[in-house]
Parts: C-alpha cells; structure tokens; sequence
C-alpha cells in the first residue's frame, strides 16, 4: 500500500529553505500554490517559519502526526535523517537530494545505510534523485514535487523514471488541456519501482489509464507480472528508449545474436498487452483519446469533413495504421443524401462541404453512429468563417455524450480568433478529443483500434499442453549430458529430446563407419544426406560437413570417407546419416534464455532471409497458439510462406505446431541457455526438423532438480 506516499494526511519538509528557487522552497510553494489540503512541516534548525509557515528546527518538535517526508539534505545526512523519520513514525519519504548509487561507490554506500534503516522502520523510500507524486484529487492536491506544471483533475497516471520526460508528458497532457490523475517520477527507484506504482494505480478507480515511461525494467518479473495483471483492468499507455543488455551476451547461434537485436522491453510489453509506442508525442495524444472515448469494436472508420484534402491525409494515416475506411452501406448512403447538401459526398469519407452546418453534421453523426459497418468515428472539421461553428461544436459534443462509439476530432482553425477559441473550447469541454492535423488525430483514433485489438486477442491464455510429451525423456537426456559436464548436445541427444516433444525429425541413424552408413541409408530409405556430428563443430556446412542428395551406397561410403580424413582431428567423431528432404521451405526457430523472464523464442525464415535480412521475430515463452499464428505473420516476407512464383507455400500449422513445442519443451527444461532448428524444412503439407543444436547451462546452475 503506497497511501502515505500517494495520498499523504501530513508532510514534512526536511531541509525546508527560505531562499526562494531553492529546491526547498519550491516545493513548498507548490503545495501551497495547488491548494494542498493536509499539514506542512518545514524542517530548518534556524528558521521560524518558510514562506509563512511555522517551521520546526527537527521532526521530534513537530506536534502531529507525519504521513511523508521530503528530503532534501546533501546526500551524507540522509542516513541520519531517516533514523528520525523513522523515530517519528514516518511511513513514506521522497528523496529528492542526488548523491547517491549515481555517484559511485560512496554514494552508493550512503544509498544502502538509508535504506536498512527504511526497512528497519518499514518506510517505503521514493527516489533517490528524483522529482516526486502529485495527487490532483481535489480533495488533497499534494504537490510533492519541484516541477511547474499545475495539472487539473482527470483520469490519466503518469509514470515516469526519467523526470524530464515526466515532466515533458505531463505539460503535454496540460497543452492538450487534459487533466491527470497522478504523476510520479522516482529516479533512481531503490525502493518504490515502477511496479509498485502501476500496481497501486491499478487498483485506482479514478486512474483510467496509465501512462509509463521506462528506459529499461529492471525488476522484470515482477513487472511483467504486475503489468499482465493492471492491463487487464485498464489501458497501460506505454514508451521505452535504450536498448537491453542482452546484445552484449556472447552467443554462439543465430538465435542469440539476433536476440541482441531484439527489445526485450517491447517483448515484455506485448506479452503484457501495454499498448506500446516509439513518439512521446504520440503517446500523449493518445491518452488524450483513451481519458474520454469509448475503445472501438473494430477495425473500421466512418469520416465526416468539411474538407477535402485533410480527409485524404487522414484517409492514408488510418490506413497505415490498420484502419480500414469501408463504403457505407445502401441505406446509411440514402440517408445521407436526403439529409446532406447536394454537393455532399456520401460514402466514406462522408464530405459534408464547407458550409455545412450543426444540422448537417449531426445528420451525418447520426447515420454513422447507426451504422454498423463502422465502429468509430473521425471527424475533420475547419472553421469556416461563414458558418455557426458554435453550432457545429455542441453537435458534435451532444453525439459524443453517447459515448457510443469513440470519436476523434481533427479541429483545424485560427485559436487566436476568439470566436473560434470558444468553439474548440466547446469540444474540449465537451470531452470530444480534438488534434490540431489530421495526421495526429488519425494516429491518435489509430490507438484506441490498436488497442481493441490487443484486448480481442486475448494473448493471455495458458499455453496449451501437447499430446506426445514425454519430459522425463527429454530430462533423463539432459542429466546425462550434465553428469558428464558436457553442455553442447550430440545430434542424437538434440533429435532425442525433439521426438520427445512430438517434433516431427528427418529420418535419422548415428553411425560411426562407413558400412554402418550404408545400413542406415538402406534402412532410412534414399536419397540421405551425411552430415558431420561432433561436438566442437558449429556450423557443419560452412567446414565441408554437410553432403545431401547422395543416392547410393557408393556415395554415401565415399562421403564418409572424405570426412573422417578432414575431421580427422575432431575427437569422438561420428556421423549423421538423415533422409534427404528436398525443396522444401526452410525456416528457423530458435529460442534463448534470459536471466529473469525464462526463454526468447524466435521465429524466421531460414537459409539467406536469416543471414542477410535477419527477418526473424521473438516472443517471450510460454507461446500461446495466438503468438504462434501472429508470428508468422509478422515476419516482413510472410508472403513466401504463403507461397511465391508459382511455388508452394507451406503448412502453417505444423510450423506452429513446432513452435508451440518447442515452447513447451522450454518450459520443461529451464536449464536451455539456447537452442535452434535451422532449419525446419516446411513443405505444402508438413514440416520437419533437420538440424537442430541445444546448448544446457553446465550442472548446479538452473533447473537441476525436476
Ligand atoms: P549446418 O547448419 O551445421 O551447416 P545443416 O544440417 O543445417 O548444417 O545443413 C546445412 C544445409 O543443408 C541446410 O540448411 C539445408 O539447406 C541442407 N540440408 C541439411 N539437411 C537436409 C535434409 N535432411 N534435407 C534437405 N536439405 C538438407
Ligand atoms: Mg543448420
């Protein structure tokens, strides 16, 4: 519970300043400017008041009973501050002095005495080096923060580790003229993490949406946990710059070198379903849209303007942005053209014409609220100087009132004009979200329909169990390799675990000799392929280790025999002797584990797509059959899969399939660093594994006991 934090009776000011522009003062100032409702107490050993309130030489002289207390002491007394604060009773405090783990090794000695003695008193710390919560609530208004934007009630959180981009967020919202619920900004984070916060939100009422801003999670379990949980509840609006660490990992596959290149973060937020965004900007609007509409059943727009070319901008940002802008239905049509103008155009975008008026467009909000081939509503409206745009306005609001399908405005006029001030004012008071180009607004309504999407699609459902999984295989063949310290598979152990998981393999034998080569081609059936297996070979082609299509006994002992004189060196070595497949398409999935979150799993197209386009794209495991399916189609040359030139596409569901085994096995054996098939051979009716490589963590480090 972060109430004394986030909804605080009484606060304290440590190192209150009568110097005006102090941190110490401004603070102060603030919470008298917002109106804050509860009790001050500024601390100062000399002064006997601050900005006119009585001030206490230390918290033992304070008479009441304190919620929060802000320091903003040099960093080496906060050790000692805290000591009082906890003697106090004090349940929460905002640190707003810097000097602590930012500044190496002695601030960060400073940073963990003040926090012992937190956990001593059981106070939760906010910051260190940080800005600090504002609670708009009318009834508190605690501005506990050195920043000077003064938001107006409303239904918008905002979180933000950096303060300058909370800062930025927040007066974007202002500029908007949109209200906020609760804003924290809380720097270094060493106790209060963004988790905590947006779990608190959730549990908010009167926090519609959330909006966060993260360079980076660091608790990312948790995170995620808690974040599956809120998004559930309500829209989580959400930004992230920096890359992870998991480029610097060493990897070896493809699989883990291409992981670099993935977010970690961005993967964190889709399996969360936080709607994710690459602009500040952007996000802002958005919130804008998400604090009063409704979010959209569909995908498809009806557009009312009373202009020509910014219908067409939007058109085309709407399209981009996964919209779709359908023809009205015959009688939405017939109802516009008897209600419209006769120069109107009717059927999407509907083009009301420039001297429309209140009436013309409530007609035409009218037909489209009616219209279910439309799930949301655009509206480009420019204030002609020759028609009552007051009128217009309280049109557009009453339809909004509804609430019965979003609406967004791209409100195009001269605010210096009072006229049309009052009727932008109209709309915005009206809750009608209203953008300043079509672009924005487009992008804007783009987010509610991206969102809609994300909750239809569920994405959160247990993955689901396979049939033929056989684990304690699978493990038996895991432990055995750990017990022997080996932490590179063998062909036959990688196949082995595959076939326990139901993964479809290339016919295969492991053999040693030439002659027992040639059994297992009889056996296997030609044409086979011959490939190299040892331990200390990676990428078996690039060294002469892979010869396919050989069609008789004389090939396949020929074959052999090259190999054992050019990896004569290689010890323990033995071949693989597996059924040629030709022609099929090749494909990679891959998977790699990270520290907190369990396995990456990538998803790609073989051969030169992975090599020179790296089209590939990740999920966190465990994957769900949704994941799967939109994995293949989120690759950039999915149309191969569906086949090209005359070529066949493949069997999309054994793809998936193997990639939902693959998950699967995942979650059965933690102790995967990394693994690929490279490739899956997929075909118009199936697909096989025909290489694959696992790497285990050595023995003792994860997954050990079953
Ligand atoms: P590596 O990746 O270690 O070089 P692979 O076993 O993946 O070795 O073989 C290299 C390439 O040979 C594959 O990408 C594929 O094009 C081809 N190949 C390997 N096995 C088969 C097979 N059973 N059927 C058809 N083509 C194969
Ligand atoms: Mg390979």
């Amino acid at each position: 519970m972060l109430d004394a934090l986030f909804k605080p009776r009484s606060i304290a000011v440590i190192g209150a300043s009568t110097k005006e522009l102090s941190i110490g003062n401004v603070i102060i100032h603030n919470l008298q400017h917002y109106g804050y409702k509860g009790a001050i107490y500024p601390i100062n050993p000399s002064a006997p008041d601050v900005r006119g309130i009585k001030a206490y030489p230390n918290l033992a002289a304070v008479p009441g009973e304190i919620d929060l207390a802000h320091i903003i002491i040099p960093s080496r007394f906060v050790p000692q501050a805290m000591e009082e604060c906890g003697e106090k009773g004090i349940k929460a405090v905002i640190i707003n002095s810097a000097g602590f783990k930012e500044m190496g090794e002695e601030g960060a000695r400073l940073q963990e005495a003040f926090l012992a003695t937190a956990k001593k008193y059981g106070i939760r710390v906010f910051g260190p080096n940080c800005q600090g919560i504002i609670n708009t609530d009318p009834d508190l208004k605690a501005y506990c923060n050195f920043t000077f934007t003064f938001p107006r009630p409303g239904f918008i959180s905002v979180v933000a580790l950096s303060g300058g981009v909370g800062a930025l967020i927040m007066q974007g919202l202002a500029d908007l003229g949109i209200g906020m619920r609760m804003y924290a900004s809380n720097g270094n984070a060493c106790d209060v993490s963004i988790s905590d916060i947006l779990s608190y939100w959730g549990e908010d009422p009167l926090t519609k949406a959330i909006v966060l801003y993260t360079e980076g999670v660091s608790d990312a379990k948790q995170f995620l946990d808690v974040a599956k949980r809120v998004a559930t509840r309500k829209p989580l609006l959400a930004m992230m710059a920096g890359r992870t660490e998991q480029g610097a990992k060493a990897a070896s596959s493809h699989t883990g070198a291409l992981a670099g290149a993935g977010k970690i973060t961005e993967l964190i937020f889709e399996k969360a379903g936080i709607l994710s965004f690459q602009d500040e900007g952007e996000m802002v609007r958005a919130a804008m849209a998400f604090a009063s509409q409704p979010i959209p059943a569909g995908n498809r727009v009806g557009i009312i303007t009373n202009t020509g070319g910014p219908a067409v901008i939007a058109t085309d940002v709407l399209v981009a942005a996964g919209l779709d802008v359908p023809v009205l239905s015959g009688p939405s049509i017939a109802r516009l053209r008897k209600a419209l103008l006769p120069q109107a155009a009717v059927e999407n975008p509907v083009d009301v014409v420039a001297t429309a008026s209140g009436a013309h467009f409530r007609a035409a909000l009218d037909v489209l609220m009616d219209e279910s081939g439309v799930d949301s509503i655009f509206i480009n409206f420019v204030t002609p100087p020759f028609s009552d745009t007051g009128a217009i306005a309280r049109q557009i609001v009453e339809v909004n009132r509804l609430g019965k399908k979003p609406i967004v405005c791209n409100f195009m006029t001269n605010l210096a004009q009072e006229r049309f001030r009052m009727t932008g004012q109209i709309l915005q008071e009206g809750g009608v979200p209203c953008y300043a180009n079509p672009s924005d607004a487009a992008r804007a309504l783009g987010a509610l329909a991206r969102y809609g999407r994300l909750k239809r699609r569920g994405g959160v459902e247990p993955s689901e169990p396979l049939p033929r999984s056989d684990s304690a295989k699978a493990r038996a063949v895991i432990a055995r390799n750990r017990k022997s310290g080996r932490t590179v598979l063998s062909a036959a152990d990688v196949y082995a675990i595959f076939e326990a998981y139901g993964i479809a393999v290339a016919p295969w034998r492991v053999v040693e000799t030439a002659a027992d080569a040639v059994l297992a081609a009889e056996a296997i059936g030609y044409p086979v392929v011959v490939k190299v297996d040892s331990e200390q070979i990676d990428h078996k082609s690039d060294m002469g280790g892979v010869v396919v299509n050989l069609t008789d006994a004389a090939a396949v002992r020929s074959t052999i025999e090259t190999m054992r004189e050019r990896f004569r060196s290689f010890a323990g070595l033995r071949f693989l002797v597996q059924k040629f497949l030709p022609n099929g398409r090749e494909l990679i999935i891959g998977a790699t584990a990270d520290d907190q979150l369990g396995h990456l799993v990538m998803f790609g197209l073989g051969g030169i797509y992975v090599e020179l386009l790296q089209d590939v794209v990740f999920k966190l495991a465990p994957i769900t059959r949704t994941e799967a399916a939109e994995m293949l189609k989120l690759v950039k040359l999915s149309a191969v899969l569906d086949g090209v030139r005359g070529q066949a596409g493949v069997n999309k569901e054994s793809v998936q399939n193997i990639i939902l085994r693959v998950s699967n096995l995942l979650l059965d054996l933690p102790m995967i660093e990394e693994m690929d098939i490279n490739p899956v051979m997929a075909f118009a009716d199936t697909a096989f594994a025909v290489d694959g490589r696992i790497r285990i963590l050595a023995s003792g480090l994860k997954g050990d006991s079953p």
